[in-house]
C-alpha cells in the first residue's frame, strides 16, 4: 500500500472535466450530445495568432525563455493593460504562466498553511477551494447570492476577516454565475482593506473582456492603494480562444515577484516559447476577432437567458459577463446533481451541477453558452420535453 501525503486527499478537481469525459464517452457510443458543460470558447484561435506561433517554431525559438516570460511579451501585457484599464504596470511585475490556473496555485502555496485562512467565492471556480485546502489553510467561503446578481458584498467579505486571514480571492466577471461585481462594492472592499494591511488580494479577471449590456470591467489595478498586495490574474485562454495553448499571466506586487518566479523555476521553467510569441501577436495584432466573438456570445446569452426563463420551474438571472448562465432550478424538484445527470443521460445535454462550484451552488446548474445558437435552442427544446 503506497502512503500518499495528506494534501492529496484534500486536493479537489474541476468537475467540468469529468462531465466532458462522460459526455465524450456517450458521444463515442453514438449518442447525440450537446455540450454546454465546458468553459471554453467554441471558436478557433484567430489565424494571425496561430501563424505567429508557427513562425516562432520555424524561426528556431525552441529553447527556454526567462522563467517569468519573454520581456517583449511582458511589455505587450503592460501596454494592453494600459489600453484596456488605463493603468500603468511595470512589465517586471508581470509573470507569465502556463494558463491562469498556476497563479491560483502559487498564490495559495505562498500564503496557505495550517492555521491560515483564505477567502474564496462560493459558488466559484472550483480550483480556488481545492488549492486552498491542499495548502492546509482553511477555506472561508464568500457566499454569492442570486438576489445580488451573484456579486460579492464588500461588507460580508470585510466582516469575515480575522487575524488569520492571509488572502482574499475575488472573481468578476465570474465563473460559474456570469455575475459582475459593481464598482461601488469594489470601492467599499478596497476602502475596508486599508484597515487590514496584512491581507493580500487575488483578483481573477480572466473574463475581463467578456461583459455585456454596456457594462465596463473594473480592474483592481485601478486602485493604486492596494498595488503592494494585489495579484491580478488574466490571460489569453478565454479572450483569444486559446485554452489549449496554455498561456496566462498575473501582475504581482513587487515584493512577491521573486517568490513567484522561484515557484515557476521549480515547477515548469517557462511557458513554451512559441506560445509566448503567439501571445505577443494576440495582444499587438488586430482585436476585431475578439469583438466579433464577444458580440456572438452576447447574442447567445440573450437566447439562453430567455429560453431558460421559459422552462417550467427554472429562473435565470441576467448574467452580465463571461459565457455562463446559472439558472435556479429548484422549481423543477431536482437537485443540482440530479438535473446534471438526467439532462445528460435522458436529454443528451451536458451541463454542470452548481454544487461542483461549492456547497452554495445547490439548486443551480451551470450552462456554458460557448456553443452555437442552434445547439443552444435544441438543448433548451430537449430539456423542456424532459421537464
Ligand atoms: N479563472 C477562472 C474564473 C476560470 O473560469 C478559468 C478557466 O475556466 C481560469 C481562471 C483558468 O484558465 P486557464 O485555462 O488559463 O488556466
Amino acid at each position: 500500500q503506497l502512503k500518499l501525503a495528506g494534501g492529496m486527499s484534500r486536493l479537489g478537481t474541476e468537475s467540468a472535466f469529468v462531465v466532458l469525459a462522460r459526455a465524450g464517452k456517450l458521444a463515442a457510443e453514438g449518442r447525440d450530445i450537446i455540450n454546454l458543460g465546458i468553459g471554453q470558447p467554441d471558436f478557433r484561435t484567430p489565424e494571425h495568432i496561430v501563424e505567429a506561433g508557427i513562425k516562432a517554431l520555424q524561426d528556431g525559438h525552441h529553447g527556454y525563455t526567462p522563467a517569468n516570460g519573454l520581456p517583449k511579451l511582458r511589455e505587450a501585457v503592460a501596454a494592453d493593460l494600459n489600453r484596456r484599464h488605463g493603468v500603468e504596470v511595470n512589465p517586471d511585475h508581470v509573470v507569465v504562466q502556463p494558463g491562469g490556473k498556476p497563479t491560483m496555485f502559487f498564490a495559495c502555496l505562498m500564503f496557505g498553511e495550517p492555521g491560515a485562512e483564505i477567502m474564496y467565492p462560493n459558488p466559484g471556480f472550483p480550483i480556488y477551494e481545492s488549492v486552498i485546502k491542499y495548502s492546509g489553510a482553511t477555506p472561508v467561503p464568500i457566499a454569492l447570492k442570486e438576489e445580488n446578481g451573484f456579486a460579492f458584498s464588500a461588507e460580508e467579505v470585510l466582516g469575515q476577516i480575522t487575524d488569520k486571514t492571509r488572502l482574499i480571492i475575488i472573481n468578476s466577471p465570474a465563473n460559474p454565475t456570469g455575475g459582475v461585481t459593481p464598482r461601488e462594492e469594489i470601492d467599499k472592499l478596497v476602502a475596508g482593506l486599508m484597515e487590514h494591511p496584512q491581507v493580500a488580494l487575488m483578483s481573477d479577471e480572466i473574463y475581463s473582456n467578456m461583459l455585456y449590456g454596456g457594462r465596463e470591467h473594473v480592474s483592481l489595478l485601478q486602485y493604486p492603494e492596494i498595488r503592494d498586495r494585489l495579484i491580478m490574474l488574466d490571460g489569453w485562454s478565454k479572450t483569444y480562444a486559446m485554452t489549449g495553448w496554455r498561456l496566462g499571466y498575473a501582475v504581482w506586487p513587487e515584493s512577491l515577484v521573486d517568490h513567484v518566479t522561484r515557484l515557476c523555476i521549480n515547477d515548469h521553467s517557462c511557458v513554451n516559447a512559441a506560445t509566448q510569441f503567439a501571445g505577443i501577436a494576440a495582444l499587438e495584432g488586430p482585436q476585431d476577432e475578439v469583438t466579433r466573438m464577444v458580440a456572438e456570445f452576447d447574442r447567445r446569452r440573450q437566447v439562453i437567458v430567455e429560453g431558460l426563463n421559459a422552462l417550467p420551474g427554472v429562473r435565470c438571472a441576467d448574467c452580465a459577463g463571461a459565457f455562463y448562465a446559472f439558472p435556479n432550478i429548484e422549481g423543477t424538484g431536482l437537485t443540482a446533481m440530479e438535473a446534471q445527470n438526467r439532462f445528460l443521460d435522458e436529454a443528451g445535454v451536458a451541463t454542470v451541477a452548481g454544487t461542483s462550484f461549492g456547497a452554495f451552488g445547490e439548486g443551480y446548474l451551470r450552462f456554458s453558452y460557448a456553443n452555437s445558437t442552434e445547439n443552444i435552442q435544441e438543448a433548451l427544446r430537449r430539456i423542456r420535453d424532459l421537464l
